[in-house]
């Protein structure tokens, strides 16, 4: 669990760690010590002007009240002359500061209240891991990692070229917070540097200055700002060519020249937009005459993380990407692209003693802050919904219920306005062909649609129907959703009740009771028994309380999700099984190897597909990891979670297993 940082206010109104006693920045004028210390010292408004990438990647140790953030920003924006396009600023913190604290803080500076009231109302919940931030329609990027340092700065994907071009070594002094000071930090800080990256930092320590020279900075001091007599910059001159990633779960940059996707629902539109916004157009392929008609076509789809009782990889996944989906949304909503939705809550209730047992496990562990799930009781809960259940439960205050196809359509619109994307209908893709420069793709009516340098597969259950993509292991799951008509009593409802399945507050009078579960079923036909089968489930919890009967039933939706075996989506290149197994095959004898002279091939296809159920809440922040990989910036997700997603995972795990 995070802890939130205690502090006061001194007599100059300066912020005070009261565990480090020690103030956030200097009491003589924080934002002009952070201009001089951190951005002028590193030399970043010159380095704008003529960086060879699209973006500029910025690291600090300790984000604080955000004053570096907020002023390098600032910078960014009223910088004329820069070529670079995208400012990535990463920071990590250990303590953060409650958002309260945070607006008091940055109210002193009213130079900077455009910037701060944003930083503020996007400020995220204390949940370790990376926070994805986007401003300024994705210019400016602030990956927030929550967690202590030496815990999250081994967690960030890089390869050998490394992906920071400048530190910000900020941190309480040296003296007053010694953990983070350690040689670990500094080697870390290298192994994430670039070619050229530089640093700087306010203190002069003797024990600093020689542990970044160890870790490979040419180091050398400077005058200090204002009073201070010194200070201390430096430069990496090589990237030291160590790499996070395993080559066989390596996520390599290409150039992107000719982009094309194959699909139409949430996973086509969240891997448009994170495209569009680094002004990548690609051409859109859907087999159906408009947007979102295979498993993103419900009336209404529930958008909530699934939340294990344990901080493991797979709660840290949903969580974030819950978050990182909801901040896509509202943007793209403010952006005044609307879509029927309402962040009125949902209800887990406890409807069974397995469940209670599950629900109570939960809270005891303690490892989610309160304001992201919390137990209630059956009184509490039936406050909630509005009508008397009498089932304790779980309840996720911030989750809720969109409208997909309408979500889709406008994710897909804020795409078109960045970038314009080539979107053509009724083609469905049969065939995809391996040329020399990339793929050609050829739809069901054997005519050839163009060659593109790299292909997305995001077609939901139909992303096995090409060869290439025989080799991963998804698996279809019918599933039928009944729409019924709403009436006195079940107009009441407050929230997205989950039980078995889950029922949602009323939509244009309707609302959405669901769904059915049937495997290896590819099947979309209507069925009555099916509508039954969702009536009597809700029935069997809700006798009469929501008043929802036969005659209710208006009509049903089927689709197919497409599932996958460990219930994670399949996100990156889909894999040339032969080469894996030659290449790798020294992982057969669960030896370590060095698999420098044998890289994982890189083919340009792609997939993006198994989002099951939970596409709405896991699509934005996958297709953002994916997006960011190709262009070679630092990954919104750690390590752990780029490997659980990765196509080679099943090939990987056999081999080391001894099984292929
Ligand atoms: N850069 C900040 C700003 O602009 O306001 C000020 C940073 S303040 C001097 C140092 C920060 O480092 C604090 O917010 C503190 O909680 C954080 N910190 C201390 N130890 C840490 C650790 N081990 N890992 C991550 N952050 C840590």
């Amino acid at each position: 669990m995070i802890r939130h940082a205690k502090i006061e206010f001194n007599e100059s109104g300066t912020p005070v760690a009261q565990d480090f006693d020690d103030v956030y920045f200097s009491n003589d004028n924080g934002l002009l010590e952070s201009d001089y210390v951190f951005f002028q010292q590193n030399n970043i408004a010159s380095r704008w002007q003529h960086h060879p990438r699209r973006h500029f990647v910025i690291a600090e140790t300790g984000f604080g009240t955000g004053l570096n953030f907020l002023n390098t920003w600032q910078r960014f924006n009223q910088d004329s002359d820069k070529s670079v396009e995208q400012l990535h600023f990463i920071s990590f913190e250990k303590f953060p500061l409650e958002q309260s604290a945070l607006q008091q803080a940055l109210a002193a500076w009213p130079e900077l209240t455009s910037l701060s009231e944003q930083l503020v109302a996007s400020y995220p919940n204390a949940i370790a891991g990376c926070h994805r931030l986007e401003f300024d329609q994705g210019r400016v990027i602030l990956d927030l990692w929550f967690g202590d340092i030496q815990d999250t700065l081994p967690q960030l994907c890089y390869g050998e070229n490394g992906i920071v071009d400048a530190w910000y070594l900020d941190g309480f002094a040296p003296s007053k917070n010694p953990d983070m000071w350690q040689q670990s930090l500094f080697d870390g800080m290298a192994n994430l540097g670039r070619s050229d990256c530089t640093f700087a930092t306010f203190t002069a320590a003797g024990f600093v200055r020689r542990g970044l020279a160890d870790a490979g900075f040419s180091v050398k001091k400077v005058k200090g700002y204002g009073r201070k007599r010194e200070m201390v910059v430096g430069t990496l001159e090589k990237a030291n060519q160590s790499s996070t990633q395993p080559a066989y779960f390596e996520r390599s940059t290409q150039s992107l020249e000719k982009v094309a996707i194959i699909g139409g629902g949430i996973a086509t539109a969240t891997l448009a937009y994170s495209f569009a916004k680094r002004g990548i157009a690609c051409d859109i392929f859907c087999k159906d005459d408009a947007l979102a008609k295979g498993a993103s076509h419900n009336h209404q789809g529930a958008v909530y993380p699934n939340l294990q009782a344990d901080f493991n990889a797979i709660s840290e996944f949903f969580a974030h990407s819950f978050y990182y989906a909801k901040r896509v949304y509202q943007q793209i909503y403010d952006d005044g692209y609307h879509y029927p939705h309402d962040w009125c809550g949902v209800l887990l209730h406890g409807i069974s003693d397995s469940k209670v047992e599950i629900q109570q496990r939960l809270i005891e562990k303690n490892a989610w802050p309160s304001s992201l799930i919390r137990g209630v009781s059956a009184q509490q809960a039936n406050d909630i919904a509005g009508f008397e259940a009498n089932f304790s439960g779980l309840f996720i205050s911030e989750a809720g219920w969109v409208k997909p196809p309408a979500l889709v359509n406008a994710i897909f619109a804020a795409s078109n306005s960045n970038t314009s994307h080539n979107t053509v209908f009724n083609t469905e893709i049969s065939e995809i062909i391996k040329t020399q420069n990339g793929y050609q793709l050829i739809d069901s009516n054997n005519q050839d649609v163009g060659e593109f340098s790299q292909v997305f597969i995001t077609c939901g259950e139909l992303t096995t129907r090409f060869s290439q993509t025989q080799v991963l292991p998804f698996s279809p799951v019918r599933g039928q959703v009944t729409r019924v008509k709403t009436n006195d009593l079940s107009q009441k409802l407050k929230t997205v009740l989950c039980h078995k399945g889950y029922f949602t507050p009323q939509l244009d009078n309707t609302h959405c009771m669901g769904a059915t579960f049937e495997k290896r079923s590819m099947s979309r036909e209507i069925s009555s028994s099916d509508n039954l089968i969702n009536l009597n489930q809700l029935r069997s919890f809700y006798p009469e309380q929501l008043g929802i009967t036969e005659e209710s039933i208006l009509d049903a939706k089927a689709a197919i999700r497409c599932t996958t075996p460990d219930h994670q989506p399949i996100v990156g290149e889909v894999p040339d099984e032969d080469t894996l197994l030659t290449n790798f095959a020294p992982l057969r004898n669960g030896k370590h190897y060095d698999f420098e002279t044998h890289p994982n091939p890189n083919n340009g296809l792609f997939v993006f597909s198994g989002l099951g159920a939970r596409g709405l809440c896991t699509a934005p922040l996958a297709a953002e990891m994916l997006v960011a990989a190709l262009c070679g910036e630092p990954l919104p997700v750690p390590t752990h979670i780029s490997e659980m997603l990765h196509p080679n995972r099943f090939i990987v795990r056999d081999l080391k297993r001894n099984k292929i």
